[in-house]
């Protein structure tokens, strides 16, 4: 069976490292190419955009694909949108990964905005201090806002750097502690947060460590999605719906 898998999260790497040890799975990683010191993996890897929908039905034609695991990152709204359109046009089965999304807490002082340029509209009623924690890739809508000095963290230096007037670069890798979280924003004298609504372990502490000191949270929501064949919300449960292994007869 060859399946092809889309990446660039946590849950994919340890999709592959699961899949790799699967013998009767031909499996193919593919990666967006935006990283430039991705992780090594054990199963063959291809890199770079497909060429939108078309592009991806071809090379599932080509690839003789037999199913598709999206296990992209929840805000990666057009690759995911894509795998359905070219799924459904060439009838092959599509499974989702989809962690599960941040649910508040007693005690969070949540804004919840409908994406980053609402993000950047609503940050004028928060103080100056902002704790951008949206991804590197993702600082262009908060261009426009003056007046602020903006703390970002990212594993690697955002390219092109962004044209904010005051900002901090952290150089840091997930995950992180909630003693972390909380050094970070007061080391830093955080007013506000802003993130995206990721999901998961690795990233959460922040969101504690916000509750604790009592700092407003500016959570951007999910992206609707086209709804995908299959749904699961952890690595195991998706592998517990791929078919079963051959056994030899012993
Ligand atoms: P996106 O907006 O949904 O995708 C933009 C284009 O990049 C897609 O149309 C596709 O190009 C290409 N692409 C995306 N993921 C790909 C993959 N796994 N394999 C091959 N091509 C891919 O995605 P994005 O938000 O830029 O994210 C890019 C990558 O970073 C994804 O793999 C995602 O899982 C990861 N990531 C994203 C975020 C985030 O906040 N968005 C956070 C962490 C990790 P074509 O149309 O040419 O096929």
């Amino acid at each position: 069976m060859k399946l092809l898998l889309l990446g660039g999260t946590a849950e994919a790497r340890e999709l592959a490292a699961a899949l790799a040890a699967r013998p009767d799975l031909d499996v193919v990683l593919s990666l967006a190419g935006t990283t430039n010191a991705p992780a090594r993996f054990a199963l063959p890897v291809r890199r770079g955009g497909f060429g939108g929908v078309d592009g991806l039905s071809r090379y599932l034609a080509e690839q003789a694909i037999d199913a598709v695991i999206d296990a992209t990152h929840p805000f990666a709204a057009a690759m995911s949108a894509h795998a359905v359109a070219a799924c459904t046009t060439m009838n092959v089965p599509l499974l989702r990964i989809e962690r599960s999304a941040w649910q508040p807490e007693p005690g969070d002082d949540w804004h919840v905005v409908a994406d980053a340029p609402a993000a950047a509209k609503q940050l004028t009623d928060f103080g100056a201090r902002v704790f951008l924690s949206v991804g590197a890739r993702s600082l262009s809508p908060f261009e426009n806002v003056h007046g602020k000095h903006w703390i970002v963290r990212s594993i690697e230096a955002p390219e092109p750097a962004p044209a904010f007037e005051n900002w901090t670069l952290i150089r840091a890798r997930p995950p992180f502690s909630v003693a972390e979280e909380i050094a970070l924003l007061c080391d830093y004298e955080v007013d506000v947060l802003v993130t995206k609504n990721s999901g998961g372990r690795a990233t959460e502490a922040k969101l504690a460590a916000a509750r604790r000191l009592g700092i407003p949270v500016l959570m951007i929501a999910r992206p609707a999605l086209p709804e995908p064949e299959r749904r699961f919300v952890s690595v195991e449960a998706l592998i517990a719906a791929l078919p079963v292994p051959h056994q030899a007869p012993g």
